[in-house]
């Protein structure tokens, strides 16, 4: 992939916090006005303004419980179009020549799942040609549009996605600012001397995303890393120097444990004195897959006599999980299902533990004496599940012994 090194444009991705009203729009120019003035046009990707969308689909369950996904999407759109009409003329009174686009306009194709869909490709030439006349051009994210001309959503804080991906297509470096300065070791709300860390790899990000840290949208890193993107994490609000999501190879520290995360509303199910017979095993995981049902933390003990099988699911989706298994296990007897709820999931992560030694066992001897229940492990992470009133003390004695 060709680096651009003296970057003819940037992509900048402004979140919902950043343009929650008309000021901090403004405020947006005047940073877009800054950027443009030291010489760089940029493509502004923009959410919904504050808790806008929240508000749209409170406004769908009040109509009905079930909304149709199409008309979901319809809705959802509208968010970000206000954002990016209003930015597009607060640039307008900088004396900035600007235009804000929607998916459509921007060309912006994606698969036909509602709600869900995926970023097939952007308009390279089309964009390029835009920014010939404009200083910025303002595109709204989180939407895309279909071959059949169909608006589609990307999922929940699907912004950072469109940022993401009109920076890879169109090679430009990628900045997304938020109300935070950056990606922190721990969320400071937990911990609040957690440190900000500079460099992070995608792998880091992608596992501390999937343990529940709430910093960037899991399929724009996926994508960044893919397409070998740098995404500099900064505030809107300030000019602290931010965090940089980088290429793992361009790393020359890899500290041990990067970051920590925890993940709420765990319930732990244990499915016991199953026969030994694989092929139900391999169903169960199946019926749970079909169902969307997301599992995590699987541990399978067979005691030659029977099979007991446990995993985690998030509390609000036991009812669905308890049909689902009703479901495969049907005919079976003997059996039985425990759920335990209240616990928490506490994960560390870090691409030195590939080389690091002795990181499980710092990691069991901050935690002491706390009961574990299930411990998962990846190459670059260590998850652990405890009960919710264990979190703190265990956050802050991990956060410790890792430096965080
Ligand atoms: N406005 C959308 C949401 O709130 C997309 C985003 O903010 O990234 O989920
Ligand atoms: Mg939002």
């Amino acid at each position: 992939m060709k680096k651009v090194i003296a970057p003819y444009a940037v992509v900048q991705k402004y979140g919902g916090s950043s343009v929650a009203d008309t000021e901090r729009i403004l405020n947006v120019a005047r940073r877009v006005a800054a950027k443009v003035g030291s010489g760089s046009k940029a493509i502004v990707v923009v959410s919904a303004m504050g808790k806008t969308t929240d508000n749209l689909i409170k406004l769908s369950k009040q109509i009905t419980g079930e909304p149709d996904a199409r008309e979901m999407d319809m809705l959802l759109v509208t968010g970000e179009q206000i954002s990016a009409a209003l930015l597009a003329m607060a640039l307008h009174t900088l004396g900035l020549r600007s235009k804000s686009l929607n998916a459509f306009q921007a060309g912006i194709k994606t698969t036909g799942r509602f709600t869900e869909a995926k970023i097939k490709l952007i308009n390279k030439k089309k964009l390029e040609s835009l920014l010939q006349d404009n200083d910025a051009l303002v595109v709204t994210g989180f939407q895309g549009v279909t071959d059949d001309d169909e608006l589609t959503t990307l999922g929940r804080g699907g912004s950072d996605t469109s940022a993401v991906a009109l920076a890879a297509g169109m090679q430009y470096p990628c900045e997304i600012y938020s109300d935070v300065a950056g990606i922190y070791t721990c969320d400071p709300k937990l911990y609040p001397s957690a440190k900000k860390v500079r460099y992070i790899s995608y792998d880091e990000m992608l596992e501390l995303a999937a343990s529940g840290a709430k910093v960037l949208h899991s399929r724009a890193v996926e994508i960044a890393k893919r397409y070998n993107i740098t995404v500099y994490c900064g505030s809107s609000f300030s000019n602290e120097e931010g965090s940089y999501v980088v290429n793992e190879d361009t790393m020359i520290e890899k500290v041990v444990v990067s970051g920590l995360t925890t993940m709420d509303n765990q319930t732990q199910v244990v499915v016991k004195k199953l026969p030994v017979d694989y092929t139900l095993l391999r169903s169960i995981f199946e019926k749970v897959a079909e169902a969307e049902l997301n599992i995590d933390m699987i541990s399978i003990i067979n005691n030659g006599q029977d099979l007991s099988v446990s995993f985690t699911i998030i509390d609000e989706k036991k009812k669905h999980l308890e049909a689902a298994l009703k479901k495969v296990l049907k005919g079976f007897a003997g059996y039985a299902i425990e759920y335990n709820t209240g616990f928490v999931k506490v994960s560390v992560v870090g691409v030195g533990m590939k080389s690091g030694i002795g990181v499980a066992a710092d990691f069991f001897k901050a935690l002491n004496n706390i009961p574990i229940r299930l411990v998962t492990t990846s190459e670059i992470k260590i998850s652990c599940l405890m009960e919710e009133k264990y979190k703190q003390t265990a956050i802050n004695a991990l956060a410790k012994k890792f430096k965080l």
